[in-house]
């Protein structure tokens, strides 16, 4: 506001909004990431858990050459094949009856929160429009997703908080009840937050929510756009309450296309009772290119070994982590998260370990709450994983080094 010189062009000539780290992949493969030098990287965040399957994985690659050569878009006013095979395969693997596809995590979200309230509108309830949100989450950028999670620092400066968006607190079941009154209309939560530092409702919470949901007439939305899919070791978190914590409306995307972009919103066909022709709609949501590596992606992903294999290597990377605790108390203080949705809160600053581990030739993610997340491919062996751990702890040993040294005289 105060601002009187004219703002420069950055040279990349691109929008300021990401602090890059100064690295560039041109090629991966498995686990591994080669930058334009050619040096190998360890990538244990998949580009925020969305490479589930590793780089080039040859299922992917191949339904992805296969359809380019085919077909790449119609329309959603067409039939489009390959699009109720996916449906047909996620809701027989979920509480869902139906799936509406988007491109991106955030439209599934907001696809999640229109359901909701075209479901109440249609029952003659249009005063039910409150989403309740919690503290900590994340649901993607959208003007909806962001007043959905009411992070301070991605709402400001983006006006007025919308209307019919109600904020909660993490974990606090009683204040939770207070606030389920006769305008919600539907309680939004992600069962294992990514963003905010891999905190993990419990199962008893969840039956608890879902349970209050019933009482009240209140839809239930899972986020488990990064929980899910696998991440956890069930194919979604939610099956983790054996069965009494299913959601009426569940957004997922991110491993779905495990690199193309790919989202859906998933729903129980009440929950979706209001969503009548031409209700919602996307032009390039579900199309024949994106539907083709879906397909791919969802039939590895569903696969039982693969998920005993995401609870046997979380396993193992559980056991390590906590092991750098108490060897590097000064700068690993909590290990939390559910399976390889892995996040290690630090005592040190997390951008500086992120860059430690990049001198490790380790990538991970950062996170809320001074966390950096491990997120790496499902099909991470126990070897890579083992590598992993000695990596992680030469950050550890930067880490407690700097933390160590004294404050140099001087310094700018
Ligand atoms: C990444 C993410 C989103 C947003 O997905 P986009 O594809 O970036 O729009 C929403 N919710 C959660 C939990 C996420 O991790």
């Amino acid at each position: 506001m105060a601002e009187t010189t004219a703002p420069t062009v950055p040279a990349d000539h691109l929008m300021g909004v990401y602090a890059r780290a100064p690295l560039a992949f041109e090629r991966g493969e498995g686990v591994r990431l080669y930058t334009t030098e050619g040096e190998a990287y360890l990538d244990c965040m998949a580009g925020i858990a969305v490479t589930a399957l590793g780089h080039s994985h040859p299922k992917l690659v191949a339904a992805v050459k296969d359809q380019a050569e085919k077909l790449w878009h119609t329309s959603n006013i067409f039939r489009i094949p390959n699009q109720e095979k996916l449906a047909a395969l996620l809701t027989a693997h979920t509480f869902a009856d139906v799936c509406f596809f988007t491109n991106s995590g955030t439209e599934a979200i907001e696809c999640a929160i229109k359901t909701a309230r075209k479901y109440h509108w249609a029952k003659g309830h249009p005063e039910r429009i409150d989403i309740i949100g919690f503290d900590g989450s994340f649901h993607g950028r959208t003007i909806a997703a962001i007043f959905a999670a009411n992070n301070p620092s991605y709402v400001e400066g983006f006006g007025p908080p919308l209307p019919g968006f109600v904020g909660a607190t993490f974990g606090d079941l009683e204040a939770l009840k207070k606030l389920v009154g006769p305008t919600t209309a539907a309680i939004l939560l992600e069962p294992v937050q990514g963003e905010g530092g891999a905190r993990s409702w419990t199962e008893a919470q969840l039956k608890a929510i879902r349970q209050l949901c019933d009482e009240t007439g209140t839809l239930l939305i899972y986020d488990e756009i990064q929980c899910g899919l696998g991440r956890t070791g069930k194919l979604f978190a939610y099956e983790w309450a054996d069965g009494a914590a299913e959601p009426d409306i569940m957004a997922v995307a991110k491993a779905l296309g495990g690199g193309f972009p790919v989202g859906a919103c998933l729903a129980t066909i009440e929950a979706a009772s209001g969503m009548t022709p031409g209700s919602h709609g996307s032009t390039y949501g579900g199309n024949p290119l994106a539907m083709a590596v879906g397909l791919a992606s969802v039939e590895e992903l569903v696969k039982p070994q693969l998920l005993a294999h995401v609870r046997e290597v979380a396993g193992y990377l559980n056991q390590q982590l906590s092991g750098l605790r108490d060897r590097y108390p000064d700068v690993v203080l909590d290990i939390r998260g559910k399976g390889l949705l892995i996040g290690v809160k630090l005592a040190t600053p997390n951008r500086e370990f992120m860059q430690h581990a990049r001198d490790a030739h380790l990538l991970i993610a950062g996170g809320g709450d001074n966390c950096v997340r491990l997120l790496p491919p499902l099909t991470l062996t126990l070897d890579e994983a083992r590598e992993a751990i000695e990596r992680f702890e030469q950050a550890c040993q930067a880490a407690q080094a700097k933390a160590k040294a004294p404050a140099q005289v001087g310094a700018a």
